[in-house]
């Protein structure tokens, strides 16, 4: 079915094609709670990029969900560990992004920063300890988080206005996890160059649409991005790029981007709209084939656990309920925490008899179980995906 309503969020045709299957597909929400089937997912047939129709019925949802919005849940709003995949090592998703910032480009100890999306400060408290001179500034939808920002040594102001109404231009404006959000990214792009000084930079870091398909159960992701989309959307509102990085954070893409006075013509080229519509269709058959592998896999044992407690095990546990009897994971905000009174417990204090599902990309699940061989936990892995 053509969907004649609405736009596509990158190249502005009116060619969406919906992706029928994605009508069966439980959902998540950015902020990891299950969330219940019935979305709209589309492919641009001009361009390829794939996105969920922002028609009525979704705005109420969204509407819903970033009213109860908890930033980092299951780990009591303190953000969550990755690991840094140049070092091997767990740290802050925010402070890997700064660190790989500072040593790609030259940052003064001074300035100002705007982070758009500030949540409860993950970004701005990670740049206060990197760069304790700079004056912080955070953008967001309500003042909720008020609290949690003021206490950030160099926290400035929070703005909850609309974007073009924000007074003043910064060093740094930056976009992480927010430009997925976005409905209408070209405008917003535009307005938030007007924010940013001549010789200022524009950081931006979304999921990596391609690598993960966890990405699109999330219901309140608007643009579903791969590179040549976020490409796009950048030179198309007049920015030149500095860093394109697939490896700042696996399965997430980073770019750094400078307002430019002309606009930059070198696009890569375009993936074709059929290809995107068979990844996509493999991607949700994938989905699809992990609920029935893990409830098989969970019928051997009465203890039956889920490695991880972001989107994509708080997603396959809102299909399998209470056959999930804990959680597994390894960063230390969660461990000794519960989702729905099931302990979210450390590698070494997995029960002896139960059986793990690693509930990752399988090539992320592989890294996982290797790290792991010394617990003696029988881990089960994903199937690959079939493209
Ligand atoms: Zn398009």
């Amino acid at each position: 079915m053509m969907s004649d309503m609405h736009c596509c969020q990158v190249c502005r045709n009116l060619s969406l094609a919906e992706v029928e299957q994605y009508k069966q597909v439980t959902r998540v929400t950015s902020d990891c709670k299950p969330f219940d089937k019935g979305g709209r997912l589309a492919v641009c047939m001009a361009c390829g990029a794939v996105q969920k129709p922002t028609d009525d019925i979704w705005q109420a949802e969204v509407d819903k969900i970033y009213k109860q919005y908890t930033p980092y849940y299951s780990s009591g709003g303190k953000e969550q560990f990755v690991f840094d995949p140049i070092l091997g090592t767990p740290s802050s998703r925010s402070s890997i992004i700064l660190n790989r910032l500072m040593e790609s480009l030259t940052v003064r100890a001074t300035g100002s920063v705007l982070d758009i999306g500030s949540g409860n400060g993950a970004l701005l408290s990670a740049f206060s300890s990197i760069r304790p001179q700079w004056v912080l500034h955070g953008h967001d939808l309500s003042d909720i988080n008020i609290t949690a920002l003021e206490s950030i040594p160099g926290f400035q102001k929070l703005y909850t206005c609309p974007l073009p109404e924000i007074p003043g231009s910064y060093d740094i404006v930056t976009l992480i996890h927010s430009l997925e959000h976005f409905v209408s990214p070209l405008e917003n792009l535009r307005a938030i160059k007007h924010l940013i000084k001549p010789d200022g930079l524009l950081l931006i870091q979304v999921p990596n649409a391609e690598a993960t398909p966890f990405d699109l159960l999330v219901a309140d992701h608007v643009t579903h991005f791969t590179l040549h989309h976020l490409m796009r959307l950048l030179y198309d509102t007049g920015y030149g790029l500095e860093v394109v990085a697939n490896n700042w954070v696996t399965k997430e893409l980073t770019v750094v981007a400078r307002p430019q006075p002309e606009p930059v013509i070198s696009l890569p080229e375009a993936p074709a709209p059929e290809d995107v519509l068979r990844r996509v269709t493999a991607q949700i058959n994938w989905l699809n084939s992990i609920v029935k592998d893990a409830e098989n896999v969970s019928r051997e044992t009465d203890q039956f656990g889920l490695f991880g407690t972001s989107i994509a095990a708080t997603w396959l546990y809102g299909q399998l309920g209470d056959l999930v009897k804990f959680f597994v994971d390894e960063d230390p905000s969660c461990i000794g925490r519960a989702i729905d009174c099931k302990t979210i417990y450390a590698p070494s204090k997995v029960p002896s008899a139960a059986v793990v599902y690693v509930m990752l990309i399988p090539h992320v699940a592989q890294a996982v179980a290797a790290r792991l061989s010394g617990f003696n936990i029988d881990l089960r892995l994903p199937p690959e995906i079939q493209h």
